[in-house]
């Protein structure tokens, strides 16, 4: 009952000839797909999203922002709020990313009140957890994800506006995966501890990210409690991105 979300990351890549080249290309195969029995996300920098924004509508691919600040407006030189995002045509943000917590020291409490703004703007908040390597190294991954979901997931949240997406953070940009083995205990703990933190844990939608291709989607779509995709270089290629959708 849980319909897969395959979402891009397009991190702060692209100037507008090429995000809007991307975003019509993919417009263009949904299209002509006529059905799809996935969603499509796509998530560009700030400065594109009046342009893609564009270029996919009517499309039925949704637009979201990379981050957004806690607070609705005020004195934030530099932040994008979660308002914003919604005004200018986002319906998802995606919050607490590892770089964001790695390269704007953001931690747990930051992550939940920037969730918690996107609620209140509208939007489907995409909480990003996952453990480095050293944490998987010393047999903490499990303990580390589960207090990250317990920090950072809002009051109030449900399946409706709430995806958590599941990101080692050694996978990401690597070319190395956790096995499927590794990638379904993950995801069963995930759902697990999802139980109490918010309603209908049943229905949220957990995705994997860290080196998604095309050449691997289908073996960890198919794995149980993978929801769908968080995707970063791929996401950036239509034919890439498109096959991984289709791996579903
Ligand atoms: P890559 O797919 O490039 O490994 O990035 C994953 C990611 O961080 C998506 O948010």
């Amino acid at each position: 009952d849980r319909r897969p979300l395959i979402a891009g990351n397009w991190k702060m890549n692209g100037l507008r000839a090429d995000g809007t080249a991307l975003a019509r290309d993919l417009a263009g195969r949904l299209a002509a797909a006529g059905s799809a029995g996935f969603d499509l996300l796509v998530c560009p920098p700030a400065t594109l999203l009046h342009a893609v924004g564009e270029a996919l509508a009517g499309s039925g691919i949704a637009l979201g922002g990379q981050d957004c600040h806690a607070a609705e407006k005020g004195a934030h030189t530099g932040d994008v709020s979660a308002w914003m995002l919604a005004d200018i045509g986002c319906s998802h943000v995606i919050v607490g990313h590892s770089e964001r917590r790695h390269d704007h020291g953001e931690d747990d409490a930051a992550v939940r009140a920037k969730a918690a703004a996107a609620h209140k703007a509208g939007l489907t908040a995409i909480i990003c957890v996952g453990e480095t390597e050293a944490e998987r190294d010393a047999g903490e991954a499990e303990a580390v994800v589960a207090r990250q979901l317990e920090g950072s997931i809002p009051q109030g949240a449900d399946a409706v506006d709430t995806v958590i997406a599941y990101e080692p953070v050694w996978a990401i940009g690597t070319g190395r995966t956790p096995t499927v083995a590794d990638i379904a205990a993950m995801h069963g703990m995930i759902r697990r501890r999802l139980h109490g933190l918010v309603a209908s844990p049943d229905s949220v939608r957990i995705l994997y990210g860290g080196s998604m291709k095309p050449g691997n989607a289908a073996e960890i779509m198919a794995v149980a409690d993978v929801d769908g995709g968080l995707v970063g270089g791929a996401s950036l290629k239509a034919d890439d991105f498109w096959q991984i959708a289709l791996s579903v």
